[in-house]
């Protein structure tokens, strides 16, 4: 069957892919299989409709350098699977979900408006030296990344969230 020009052969292949992923970075997805493959089928619409996987949750402008912080994964993934336990859709979902730890909460879109992109856009080089976001370094491969909470395991080593220090 065919769904605006994505066949189900396209989504499940899309689907075994951003799963193998997910886990090869210590990410998960939502474990309700239709619900992720109705998200990915909708990431795969959009990449034929725009030329790029826009977020399936979200109103695309069309124009990808526009739209760079709305791929998905998103900028905004990280930040509230760390306050949430889950991505603005609930495709990516942290393990404490999965296990019935914690529960799903509604999400509040996290996207800055239009006119703070633009604002945010010509902020002057050195206010970016600045970071406004806290430095993470892992111990063990010297892995760096600037965001609220290091990461649930290194992209790099695979170490948990445990073995990072506040570098900045
Ligand atoms: S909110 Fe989730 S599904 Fe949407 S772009 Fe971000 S990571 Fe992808």
């Amino acid at each position: 069957m065919s769904h605006e020009g994505v066949s189900d052969a396209e989504v499940d292949a899309f689907y075994s892919k951003v799963k193998e992923d997910a886990e090869a970075y210590g990410y998960h997805l939502n474990s309700d299989v239709a619900f992720t493959k109705d998200l990915l089928k909708n990431i795969l619409i959009n990449n034929k409709r725009y030329g790029y996987g826009a977020c399936p949750c979200r109103l695309a402008s069309g124009e990808k350098e526009e739209d760079l912080d709305l791929i998905c994964p998103c900028d905004y993934r990280d930040p509230d699977l760390n306050e949430y336990g889950a991505c603005y859709c609930g495709l990516y979902v942290t393990k404490e979900i999965l296990e019935g730890k914690k529960k799903l909460s509604s999400i509040p879109e996290r996207r800055p408006g239009p006119e703070e992109r633009i604002k945010m856009k010509s902020t002057p080089f050195n206010a970016i030296l600045t970071p406004s976001l806290p430095v993470w370094r892992c111990k063990v491969c010297g892995y760096l990344c600037a965001r609220e909470e290091p990461p649930e395991s290194c992209p790099i080593c695979k170490v948990g969230k445990e073995r990072f220090e506040r570098f900045m």
